[in-house]
């Protein structure tokens, strides 16, 4: 399934062809001196990260959508649940977009990412990296 295939490679930082090789050089999105450091490549299947120049430009669309829904869960959560006085729930949900940033940004770049490549099996192979140049 399409969904859980972006999952995983959200989750685990994982090339979106092959789901082997890290997209990003830190394992930790919170190394903020490191957050932007992404492989050029794929280490296993030679997919080159950024396609076109300026190519992660697009993630900020995702971004913004990812920030967005974070706002509507706090948002039913306030109205239903919480009821905080106006002050403090703003404070609370600017620090929350503020602390979970470097995710969302690494989060928006990988489901970029996987707009354009879908999950290919062939792919999690380990294979000669001359069979399948074309590709790249
Ligand atoms: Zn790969």
């Amino acid at each position: 399934m399409k969904l859980a295939e972006i999952m995983y490679s959200m989750a685990l930082n994982k090339c979106a062809r092959c789901h082997q090789g890290d997209v990003f050089k830190s394992k930790n999105p919170y190394d903020l001196t490191r957050m932007f450091d992404m492989h050029e490549t794929c280490s296993h299947c030679g997919l080159k990260y950024q396609k076109e120049p300026s190519f992660f430009y697009g993630a900020m669309y995702v971004s913004y959508a990812l920030t967005s829904g974070w706002f509507i869960v706090w948002f039913v959560l306030q109205n239903y649940v919480l009821n905080w006085d106006l002050l403090n729930f703003a404070i609370f949900m600017v620090a929350t977009i503020i602390a979970l940033s470097p995710l969302s940004l690494r989060w928006s770049r990988l489901i970029w990412l996987n707009f354009f490549y879908k999950y290919d099996k062939k792919y999690s192979k380990k294979i000669n990296a001359n069979q399948l140049s074309y590709d790249r």
